[in-house]
């Protein structure tokens, strides 16, 4: 008997050792977390945690469109015929 036991459910967990380098939701930057004496949360870096919780929304919100954005360019850059060599 052969079994293929189908066992795809990995995750894509990006577990970096030691130091986790975090992404702001707010304005993109990336900054590690956590560090003594820093202010920053684990989704808002030291200066958007500075920013009040309303303006910090719309700021979450253009990024996201920010985001969006830069991925349908980077889509449209690619190219058809992109051939893997
Ligand atoms: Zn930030």
């Amino acid at each position: 008997m052969c079994f293929v036991v189908k066992n795809t459910r990995v995750m894509s967990a990006t577990i970096i050792s030691g130091q986790r380098q975090r992404t702001c939701r707010a304005c993109g930057k990336k900054f590690d977390y956590p560090v003594k004496g820093s202010a920053a949360t684990r989704h808002h870096c030291e200066d958007c945690v500075a920013v009040p919780p309303e303006t910090r929304k719309i700021l979450e919100r253009l990024h996201n469109r920010v985001t969006q954005l830069e991925n349908q360019l980077r889509r449209l850059q690619e190219k058809p015929a992109d051939r893997p060599k």
